[in-house]
């Protein structure tokens, strides 16, 4: 690398492609790197690298609709109004308020305010390979995008104060905004793919995003040898687009094997699946130090 801060985001347009196998692989074989899982709403790199949590803290997203019971004359104005079926005159439903605002500006007593809350943890913890910032999304919490937003801070924040050269992101499936805060602003993208042709189909809607906030696209193929004909439209659609196919690599039970063990696959077992995996570090590698 080159002195400056580089970020690598390891994206799939869906989830259970190997992305998280794949960018648990690159923490085990890249230098001077810290980790940033932000797949917020379905975390699992810490089923891989096995962190150990050194600093922690409430992440506040999401605000709720809150009752003064001492103002309230229990009007029902609140449950009038509101469109989320969330307040009674004398509840509220904490998961379905959309903290509109609309009961506190209906209600004629002063009764009702907004409250910000915590809905989720964002931790920073050391692993064999490094430093890890990572976070748990409270169940059925929302703001997931400033989360992942948290955590990539506190991972450039890591990177900055321990003169780490590159910040490695294990991004959200998908296009939503988790999948977006994930993408913002990094050096390169990775797209882990399936030759399927929903696999094809969500490949494209990803390079899409990453093209809409113009960061390069890499292409790796796994399990290419489950569909010979997928895997030539893949190849074919790089071509096209003047995106680097960084390999096909090829089904291999090793890879659940690796996930149960707790070992990122390049540490588990040799074969044309790590050996693939070493193959695309090393031109991203080269490729992110240009
Ligand atoms: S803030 Fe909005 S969603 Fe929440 S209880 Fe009030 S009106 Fe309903």
């Amino acid at each position: 690398m080159n002195g400056v801060v580089k970020q690598l985001t390891v994206i799939s347009g869906k989830g259970g492609t190997g992305k998280t196998t794949v960018l648990a692989s690159f923490a085990a074989l890249a230098e001077d790197k810290v980790m940033a899982d932000c797949d917020v709403d379905a975390a699992n790199l810490h089923l891989v690298l096995t962190p150990t949590v050194v600093e922690s803290g409430d992440f506040y997203g999401a605000q709720i609709a809150v009752r003064d019971a001492k103002l309230c004359q229990q009007s029902g104005e609140c449950e009038r109004y509101c469109r989320f079926d969330a307040i009674t005159t004398t509840d509220i439903d904490e998961l379905a308020c959309e903290g509109c605002g609309m009961c506190v500006v209906a209600c004629p007593n002063g009764a009702l305010r907004l409250e910000t809350v915590s809905c989720g943890q964002w931790y920073l913890s050391e692993t064999d390979y490094g430093p890890m910032a990572h976070a748990r999304l409270s169940p059925a919490a929302e703001s997931s995008g400033r989360l992942v937003t948290m955590v990539r801070q506190k991972a450039e924040d890591t990177a900055a104060e321990r003169g780490l050269a590159l910040v490695l992101i294990d991004g959200a499936p998908g296009i939503g905004c988790t999948a977006a805060a994930a993408l913002a602003d990094v050096d390169m993208a990775l797209v882990v793919t399936e030759p399927t042709l929903s696999g094809i189909h969500d490949m494209e809607r990803v390079v899409e995003l990453s093209g809409h906030f113009g960061v390069p696209v890499t292409v790796l193929i796994n399990k290419a040898d489950l569909n010979a004909e997928n895997t030539r439209r893949i190849r074919d659609y790089c071509v096209e687009n003047q995106f680097e196919l960084l390999g096909e690599l090829p089904y291999d039970e090793s890879v659940t094997e690796a996930m149960a063990h707790q070992v990122p696959l390049v540490e588990y077992r040799d074969g044309p699946v790590t050996e693939g995996i070493r193959q695309a570090w090393s031109r991203l590698s080269q490729m992110l130090s240009a």
